[in-house]
Order: structure tokens, then sequence, then C-alpha cells
């Protein structure tokens, strides 16, 4: 049988690449599935293409009718769900309730921002905030006003959210009237290039608006000019690589870093072994161990439990993961999938590996079999959970983030001590408390906050609403500071701002009376 090579959008037309292509597996059967490159590939022109014409049309909409093709792409997208399911079990090994997370996740977000784009209406600029007077005389006033910008962005995703990774930026992108050229992680490409197929054989973008580049990243950081935007997602590693790109370092192209982080959550140090904090914390952790076998950049790494709870949540955590099947996630007893490829997983065990010079292993469940896969092939992990008494005395701990289903659990004696083992996380993207006491939250989400780009409270009275830990919600912000990569995104129409260029505008109320009759007020 031929392995398909996927073709790649970019000038505003399919291209073939030449040479063999780097093959795409299914991480459980470890069957070649398809192949990626981008080998003759001209990025210079295609890149001149997205940025003059697909910029031009879309800038020359308004925000409504912007808003008008995110909602006509998340039609095209619910018509083909069914397709990018089997996509995602082949080629990311995920059961279908973890698939949604991605797939359900990415056009829940569009669908979001096409409400909110509506609601900016005929307009085609923003106005930020109020008129400031600049002296004594009250008619000489400055106003501020968001433009797109008139580049294009690049996006350089990561290999666990093919979908949702590509659709949280490009909603607020296209709304804002800016081409979108994505770069897949190579590992999971396929659920983005067909994402990106079907949108574009809908016909509803204008050409350049959206380009899919396959394969290898070289040269594509090469093409930014100054009003091109470049958000990256995934290791620090190459994050640094990103950061110190010429065109980043002396261009001035705008950036924007999700990089990984070692999250934690904190129960109340008032908490009791029968009390509902703690089966909430419990149960949360052992959902943000086992959701995609924990490849979500926010999973929970740090579990901080006062030192009398710290048996007694060992013990509730591990019965609940011994419940974890784990497997061929075509099977429907399976609960957790696989990795998302063999170098996942030997990275993995290399990382639990490390961890435990600092720690002891509370659980582990790969002693288990697998469910309808082979262990020497699948690249299935079982979860590991890991403990420290004396979490004060590590280091790796709360440095290394072993991308897979394994937390450490860390005991602490005084709430200012967790609060200080947290902050050795240098930034994190969330963190979640788990407590009855209002006053209690609203302390921590100070003493936290400025280290993290969400703080999560699950007391008993939200326990059915709460939306998870690990849930990146498109009203609120996600990103983290620090090692997180200190960016931002989501947030609402906060979003929109990464897309925009801000100006004063400093003239006589005349003028901004005029100017304001063609702008929007930008209310969060
Ligand atoms: P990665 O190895 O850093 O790769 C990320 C992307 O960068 C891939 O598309 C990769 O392409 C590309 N890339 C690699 N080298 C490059 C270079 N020199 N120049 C430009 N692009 C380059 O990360 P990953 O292993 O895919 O992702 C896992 C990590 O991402 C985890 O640490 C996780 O915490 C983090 N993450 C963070 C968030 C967040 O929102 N904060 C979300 C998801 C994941 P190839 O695949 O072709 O190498």
């Amino acid at each position: 049988m031929t392995i398909p090579l996927l073709p790649n959008y970019l000038g505003g037309r399919w291209h073939t690449t030449s040479g063999p292509g780097t093959p795409l597996f299914d991480p459980v059967l470890g069957t070649e599935l398809v192949r990626v490159g981008n080998t003759g590939l001209d990025l210079e022109a295609g890149f001149r293409f997205a940025r003059e014409q697909g910029g031009a049309v879309l800038r020359a909409l308004s925000y409504a009718q912007r808003a008008a093709l995110l909602a006509a792409i998340v039609k095209v997208l619910q018509a083909h769900r069914d397709a990018y399911y089997d996509i995602a079990t082949a080629n990311s090994g995920t059961t279908a309730k973890d698939s949604a997370v991605d797939i359900d996740g990415g056009i829940f977000t569009l669908g979001y921002y096409a409400k909110q784009g509506e609601a900016l209406g005929d307009a085609r600029a923003l106005l930020d905030g109020e008129r400031i007077r600049m002296g004594k005389d009250p008619l000489f006033q400055t106003q501020h006003i968001l433009q797109p910008t008139p580049g294009l962005a690049l996006f350089i995703n990561a290999f666990n959210f093919p979908s949702w990774g590509l659709w949280e930026k490009a909603a607020p992108a296209l709304l804002s009237g800016v081409p979108v050229i994505v770069k897949p992680a190579t590992a999971t490409a396929w659920l983005t290039q067909r994402m990106v197929k079907d949108v574009i054989d809908a016909n509803i973008l204008p050409p350049g608006a959206l380009s899919v580049v396959c394969g290898s990243s070289a040269g594509l950081m090469d093409q930014l000019q100054p009003f091109d935007v470049v958000s990256f997602t995934g290791s620090a590693e190459t994050a640094r690589l990103i950061r110190s790109h010429p065109a980043v370092a002396s261009a001035g192209v705008r950036c924007n870093i999700e990089a990984d982080s070692l999250n934690s959550a904190l129960l109340d140090p008032s908490a009791t072994a029968d009390g509902e904090a703690f089966n909430l914390l419990v149960g949360e952790v052992v959902r943000e161990m086992t959701v995609k076998a924990g490849q979500k950049c926010t999973a929970i790494r740090r579990v901080f439990v006062p030192r009398a709870l710290f048996d007694a949540a060992a013990q509730a955590i591990a019965t609940k993961l011994a419940r974890t099947s784990v497997g061929n996630p075509r099977n429907e007893t399976v609960r957790m999938g696989s990795l998302v490829s063999q170098e996942q997983k030997a990275s993995v065990l290399e990382g639990i590996e490390k961890l435990r010079t600092e720690a002891e292993v509370l659980y582990d469940g790969r002693g288990a079999a697998l469910v309808d896969a082979d262990a020497a092939v699948a690249a299935c992990v079982a979860p590991v959970l890991l403990g420290s008494r004396e979490p004060a005395k590590a280091k790796l701990l709360h440095e290394v983030e072993v991308f897979g289903p394994v937390a450490t659990l860390m005991a602490y004696d005084r709430i200012e001590q967790a609060f200080e083992l947290i902050h050795r996380g240098e930034g994190s993207l969330v963190c979640s408390v788990y407590s009855a006491d209002p006053a209690f939250i609203a302390r921590t989400a100070l003493e936290l906050g400025s280290a993290h780009g969400r703080v999560h409270a699950i007391s008993p009275d939200v326990a059915a609403s709460q939306t998870g830990h690990g849930n990146v919600m498109p009203m609120s912000l996600h990103g983290g500071p620090g090692r997180a990569g200190g960016g931002e995104e989501l947030g609402g129409l906060r979003a929109l701002g990464f897309y925009h260029r801000r100006s004063a505008v400093q003239a006589s109320s005349a003028a901004l009376d005029a100017l304001a009759a063609q702008a929007v007020a930008l209310k969060y």
C-alpha cells in the first residue's frame, strides 16, 4: 500500500512535496499512517502571498464579517467531526473522550469567538479605553486605538493539541483580520492538515487567509517581517531558539511563547481526609494525570497536601489510578490511551527515573497488562504517582516536567511553605486550590496569581459546575509568566490584542468624534 504524502497549502494553492517525507505513526499499533514534508516549497512567495493577499482582504472586512467566517468554519468542522476522531485515535492514540478535549475544544473556541466578534459589528478598528485630556485645554485629547497588524501570524504548534492548538490561536487572529500560517508539530500533523484542508475545500476564507506547512520548521522564522507575529507552543528549549531568532531579537516581530510548566494543586491546610475538599483534590489529580495520558501543558505535576494528609492522599489517589485501564483506545474499556510516539514514551520513562532520584514511588501502574495492545510496540505508559515528604530539599521535582501520566505528591507543614514551594516552579500556567473557605481561596489567589496565568479554585459549592483544572476555556486567560513562557492567549477579547497594533491618536475632540464613528469600543 502506498502511504499518502500530505500536501501543504501555501500561496493560495496545494503543493505536493518532492522527496520521501517524514512518516507519521499510529503510536499504539506502530503502523505508518501518512507522510509529511515541505522540500522545495517556496516559503518566501507563500508568506508574501498570505501577507499581501490574505491580509488585505481580511482587513477590508468588518469584525462581524470575519466573525461570520469563523461561524462558517465551525459548521465545516462539525460536518467532518467523525473523520477527526478517527485521525486522533490513529495518530495521537487518544480515547474518544480525550480526543474531544482537542477536537471539540477547538470547535467550541472558534464558536465562542464567532459570537464575540459578531457583537463588534461593522467596525474595522477598536477604541481602547476612554479619551484622556492632554493638558489644560479639554479639547485636545488622546484616544488609544487598536488596528489589525498588517502582517501575518505564524503558529508553530506542539504535538499534544493538533486541533485546539490551531483554532484557539486562529480564531482571534482571523477575527482580528490577520492571515494565519500554521506549522503543526510533525508527530501529529495529520489532524491539523486535514482540518485546514476541509476549510480550504469549503471555500470559506479568502485566498491566503489560512495556510498549512507540515514537516520541517527550517526557514519558517527567516520569512518573518516586522509586522508579522509568531506564536510558539512547545518546549522551553525550542522556545529559546524562537526568542533568539533575529526576526524576534532584532526585527521586532511580536512573539508569544507557551512553554512547559510545573503546575500545582494545593489542598487547604484545614482540610480533613473525610472532607469534600480532600475528595475534590483526589478526583482532579487523577483526572489530570490520566486525561490525554497527562500530555497537557496545564496538567497537575505537583500536588501539595498538609503533612498529616500525605498518606491518606497517596492511598486515595492510588486507589483511583488503579482503576485506569490503559491500552488501545479503540477498545471501549480503555480509559487511557497512549503517548503520541515512542520518542515521548522514552522521554517520559527517562523523566520518571530522574524524578525518582528525589522521590519515592507511591503508585506505579506499569506492572498491569495493557488492554488490546502490545507493550513492545505501543507507546503506552501507565500512571505513576511519586511522593516527597521533604519537597523543600528537592530540586528536580520543581524543575523537570514529565510530559505524561506522572505527578508528585508533596507534604507541607505551613501554608507559607506551600506557597514558597509552588513558587519554585518559577511561573506556571495554572494552580488549583481545593478548599471550602472563600477567605483561604482569596488569599491563595493573591499569593499565587502573579506567578500563574490562572488560579482555579475548586470548592464544594462549584464541584459540579467547575470547568476543570486543566481545561482551557476561551473566556479565561491561558499562558503563564516566567518558565511557562511569559505568553498570554485567550481571555475573551483580550486575545485580539496580540494581533492588533495600539497607537495613540492625539487630536481635537471633533477629530476624535470622527474617528470614534469608525471604530467600536473594546470592552472586556
Ligand atoms: P517542541 O519539540 O519544542 O516542538 C514544538 C514545535 O516547534 C513543533 O512544531 C516543532 O516542529 C517546532 N520546532 C522544533 N524545532 C524548531 C526550530 N528550531 N525552529 C522552529 N520550530 C521548531 O515541543 P513538543 O515536544 O511538540 O511539545 C511538548 C511541549 O510543549 C511540552 O513541554 C509542553 O509543556 C509544551 N506545551 C505547552 C503548551 C502551552 O500552552 N503552554 C501547550 C502544549 C504544549 P517538529 O515537530 O517538526 O519538530
